[in-house]
């Protein structure tokens, strides 16, 4: 019933759109199955223009509308504020959603992985200010460790809530510019295996580059699509079986990685890590051992950092990124290990 009642209040008080209230801006991206666009509202009541983000969106929209407003509910802060989502049009032959958020900022971690300032640009932006210390790998591990550590805690949140995201990729950890800290975004190929929505895999929705080796999140044996109640009661169970929420784990993995090495920033430098992992089964110390003797001095920088404080960074790392779901460990277990114990970068700024 007090759902009932919440759900009712908040459409009344809650801000509704129409097609002619946004003043349509940049692309900002352009998937198989959307288009978002940078939009403004002009918000008459504040006297200001609001700036949003605009996905149109193709039949998948419904699913993301959906995993969007549960986020809302229940995790807020995991992801890029959702303020609404509705059917546009379903005239022609395909129906067309709309979503929107609040616009978080100009920069995903993708980009500011681009730049050859990373990760001092991420300090910056945290920080708000550039900090006249020396560079080094002491600092640009710290660095990292508090951009792992802000991924984990929203992926944390998803998991708790048993939304599994499916996509996560630099492209898609947003910097908001609010908050200073990382956000997810791109809800659309998200599973909510407590209700049963998206329960089936749709893999031709996931990204290669930074998919784990399985290809079903949930066991193949596990019946297909259980009716919503039915769902409801096994999910638990089916959860704890398959744990599906070390897909995403393995792809923040590989973010780690990506931070860590700057040679496998790019897509052709992932690509060709993908395919010497996959040719040591998988085994992260086995591909050390082949990759090690013969690294540039760009990928020894790699390995020198994360063997900071006794090797904790390439333990947490080896945690995430193996083969089998099981032996990988949740976001929630990750953020209890070691690497995190030292502070990370807002202690750095208060001991200046
Ligand atoms: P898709 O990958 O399906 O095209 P996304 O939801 O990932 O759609 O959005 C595409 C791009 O739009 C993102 O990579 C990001 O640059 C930008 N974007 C998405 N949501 C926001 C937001 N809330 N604030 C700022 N930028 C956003
Ligand atoms: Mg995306």
């Amino acid at each position: 019933f007090d759902m009932f009642v919440l759900a009712f209040v908040e459409r009344i008080f809650r801000p509704t759109y129409k097609k002619d209230d946004f003043v349509l801006g940049k692309k900002l991206g352009e998937g198989a199955f959307g288009v978002v666009y940078k939009v403004s509202l002009a918000n008459k009541k504040a006297k200001k223009e609001e700036e949003l983000v605009l996905k149109k969106a193709t039949e998948y929209g419904a699913v993301e509308i959906w995993m969007n407003e549960r986020v809302r509910r229940a995790c807020a802060n995991s992801c890029a504020d959702f303020k609404y989502g509705f059917l546009e049009s379903s005239s022609k032959k395909e129906a067309e959603y709309w979503l929107i958020w609040r616009f978080e900022g100009e920069t995903t971690l993708y980009d500011l992985m681009q730049s050859k300032d990373f990760p001092y640009n991420v300090e910056t932006m945290i920080l708000g200010k550039v900090q006249d210390l020396p560079k080094g790998l002491e600092r640009e591990n710290r660095i990292i460790q508090t951009i792992m550590r802000q991924i984990l805690f929203a992926l944390d949140g998803l998991h708790s809530t048993g939304i599994v995201h499916r996509d996560i990729k630099p492209q898609n950890i947003i910097f908001s510019e609010g908050s200073r800290t990382f956000k997810i975004i791109d809800l659309g190929a998200a599973a909510d295996l407590r209700v049963g929505i998206n329960y089936i895999p749709k893999e031709f929705l996931l990204d290669p580059r930074y998919a784990a080796p399985e290809q079903y999140i949930m066991s193949t044996q596990t019946p297909s699509a259980p009716s919503a109640p039915v769902a409801a009661a096994l999910s638990p169970v089916l959860w704890q079986m398959n744990l599906p929420d070390r897909f995403d784990i393995y792809s923040t993995g590989l973010i780690f990685l990506q931070m860590a090495f700057p040679g496998l920033r790019s897509d052709s430098g992932l690509i060709q890590f993908n395919r010497q992992l996959k040719r040591c089964d998988y085994d992260l110390v086995a591909w050390r051992k082949t990759a090690e003797p013969r690294a540039s001095s760009e990928l020894r920088k790699g390995f020198e950092l994360l063997d900071l404080d006794g090797g904790i960074g390439w333990e947490l790392l080896t945690s995430m990124v193996r083969y089998k779901p099981r032996q990988r460990i949740s976001a929630k277990t990750a953020l209890a290990y070691p690497y995190f114990d030292k502070e990370g970068l807002l202690a750095l700024s208060v001991m200046q």
